[in-house]
């Protein structure tokens, strides 16, 4: 069988050197192979069987060859359609409804100062803690920001560093405090007024889509909230998101405020010629603390406008290569380097993309920028010292005077490394902000200092207002908990062990369509009003997935209203009859360790085990346990039919 189980695997066993192996090694052979086209074969004939089997039966002549690979009324190739939005059926049902830009205009007035206090300020602050250290540095140049203990662990020398005030008496805000009242004062809820589709392209369809707050994340400088729409009640394609800067809405900005930008997947999901590499914002709303008066307004990308600017550099001085230690030995490594022909990236350049420039030890300390016909871009920028903060350390300001705004010329990496990093010009030292002017075509800082390459193409990107009737809105949610009495722990304390299934939460009011998709990965019990969710089942990955899509935004504002019978960060005496942890079926005792003598020259110990034990641990006492969760989320669908509304219970 040694042969037939090679072919199986694709090898062809006749031109292999084969000598007198036996069957049984030739077996083996085959079954340590791992031979990827194989295996996608097999999955590939996984997808396509069950479908073939069900054409079959109706025409028994079909052929393979006309079937495709499509998703659910999936008809106008990968767009993004009106009907599968969570809100299509209730469109011209009134709403009660606020404006985006009022209810974050409050919101930027009572927490944008809080928001940047609360933020993370230093590298050692990224995990949730905040710095012991009161004290805050600030590079001026490239807004790189440490406090005051780290900076004596890294190499601060070439940045300009400045204390920062962001303490108040009480010191700095606690991070997890704030976020429980960001979660209060922001809306669960948004939607696009009515216009959008008109007024941007590729916004087609997404009026009847709800925006659910998915994320509030604690970043650099602020907070980041993430509302995310989604086909099908969370079922399908994400196709959009709004996306809320609370805080410093730039590196360096002085004037806090908030920020939020629309971005619409429909380019980059549809099937036909799909945008690829970033997705620039389709909209954006900027709210400053010193502008709180002016009308807000959105605003959208305006056309494009291309053209062709003049960037000398002077006064060169070391490149990011000789900064780091790089010598001519580099240089002439890569010179006598023959690359293979496939591996030469297909991209149009100026420059030589496999080797180093004629000119790669300097880099221009000055860079004369003219061309520009609105005068927005000329000027000298000066390169700044700041080393490994900015990408390539390439960083040119030109100073604001006269009404002329600070500008930064810097690099946006392509993060994929598929294409080549681009030269930007930003309003802030950061490429993270995108707060981008304009885009320089094929530039590296070696085409400055020579005289045949200073012409430098570039894309220049501006906003305009939208008209004044785009409005995004808030809607009130149409989810409610209902409150308890009785505190989470009495419930638990009143029960008896065996009967002790207290209900955390009820949500009422989930719709129809969001009940069918948390429900379309679960087998009913047969008893029809209630479906326990399959949380650690076979479809754990999926129902969770969902859950976090559809309920858990509105459970999580609940819960940091303090709405919930039992508070998180507490601790609870449980009741005496509990024997927690003792429970053998929660937590089944771990095999005991055993050790046996092995005696040769010298005693050695050694660990053995016994499989059948292991095996019942690991695997049959966790499926047993899979039926009597600790905790546990179930849907009752009973009173649907009378009061249209259910509720899911997480119970425990
Ligand atoms: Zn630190
Ligand atoms: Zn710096």
């Amino acid at each position: 069988m040694g042969y037939e189980k090679l072919l199986l695997q694709g090898i062809p066993f006749s031109r292999l050197l084969l000598g007198p192996e036996t069957e049984v090694q030739l077996s083996d052979l085959a079954g340590n192979a791992m031979s990827v086209s194989v295996v996608c074969a097999t999955m590939l004939a996984a997808i396509c069987a069950p479908q073939l089997r069900r054409e079959r039966s109706r025409s028994p002549g079909v052929s393979l060859e006309s079937f495709r690979v499509t998703q659910k009324h999936d008809a106008v190739d990968g767009g993004v359609l009106a009907e599968r939005g969570d809100l299509y059926d209730c469109m011209d049902v009134e709403m009660d409804q606020r404006d985006f830009s009022d209810v974050f205009r409050h919101v930027t007035k009572g927490m944008a100062e809080k928001s940047y206090r609360s933020s993370v300020l230093c590298t050692c602050e990224s995990s949730g803690a905040t710095a012991k250290e009161p004290k805050i540095l600030e590079c001026t140049d490239c807004g790189v920001c440490i406090c005051h203990d780290c900076s004596s662990r890294h190499r601060i020398g070439s940045h300009a560093l400045k204390e920062i005030n962001v303490c108040t008496e009480s010191g700095r805000p606690d991070p997890h405090v704030f976020e429980r009242e960001l979660r209060c004062a922001v809306p669960p809820l948004l939607r696009l007024g009515k216009g959008w589709e008109h007024s941007v392209e590729d916004a087609m369809g997404m009026e009847s889509y709800g925006f659910q707050l998915q994320q509030v994340d604690r970043k650099r400088g602020h907070w980041e909230l993430i509302y995310g729409a989604w086909e099908d009640f969370g079922s399908s394609r994400q196709v959009a998101e709004i996306r809320v800067v609370i805080g410093r809405t730039g590196t360096l900005d002085r004037d806090l405020g908030v920020a939020a930008y629309l971005r619409c997947f429909a380019p980059a999901i549809r099937h036909s010629n799909p945008q690829r590499g970033p997705l620039f914002p389709h909209a954006r709303l900027i709210l400053k603390l010193s502008k709180l008066q002016e009308p807000p307004r959105w605003e959208i990308p305006s056309q494009q406008k291309k053209s062709v600017l003049k960037i000398v550099g002077s006064s060169p001085g070391p490149s990011q290569r000789v900064q780091v230690g790089l010598t001519d030995e580099a240089a002439k490594s890569f010179r006598n380097y023959k690359v293979t022909k496939q591996y030469i990236p297909r991209v149009q350049s100026r420059n030589n993309l496999i080797q180093y420039h004629g000119n790669w030890k300097t880099w221009p300390s000055t860079l004369d920028i003219s061309g520009d016909i609105t005068g927005l871009v000329n000027g000298k920028y000066q390169r700044l010292s700041c080393e490994q903060t900015v990408v390539h350390s390439a960083l040119w300001r030109r100073a604001g005077s006269g009404g002329r705004p600070t500008l930064y010329l810097l690099f946006r990496p392509d993060v994929l490394r598929s294409g080549l990093d681009t030269a930007v010009i930003c309003a802030t030292p950061s490429y993270r902000d995108g707060h981008e002017v304009c885009e320089l075509h094929d530039w590296i800082p070696e085409n400055a200092l020579e005289t045949t390459a200073h012409q430098t193409k570039a894309k220049f990107k501006e906003w305009e207002k939208a008209p004044s009737h785009l409005k995004v809105e808030v809607l009130s949610p149409t989810v409610l908990m209902n409150m308890k009495e009785e505190s989470f722990h009495d419930q638990v304390c009143s029960g008896t062990i065996e009967t002790s299934r207290a209900t955390l939460c009820e949500l009422n009011g989930l719709s129809r369509g969001v009940v069918d998709s948390l429900l379309e990965h679960n087998e009913s019990s047969g008893n029809e009003a209630v479906t326990e969710l399959d949380l650690v089942g076979r479809s754990r990955a999926r129902n969770g997935k969902r859950l976090s899509i559809v309920a858990a935004p509105s459970l999580l504002k609940y819960a940091a209203e303090g709405k919930l019978p039992l508070e998180f960060s507490k601790w609870y005496r449980l009741p005496t009859f509990w024997s927690f942890g003792d429970c053998q079926l929660h937590v089944p005792t771990r095999p005991v360790e055993k050790w046996r003598a092995a005696y040769g020259r010298k005693v050695k110990f050694e660990r053995f085990y016994d499989p059948e034990e292991s095996n019942e641990y690991y695997q049959v006492s966790f499926s047993t346990r899979s039926s009597e969760n600790a905790l546990g989320m179930s849907v009752l669908t009973a009173s649907f039919a009378e009061t249209s509304s259910s509720s899911s219970c997480l119970s425990s």
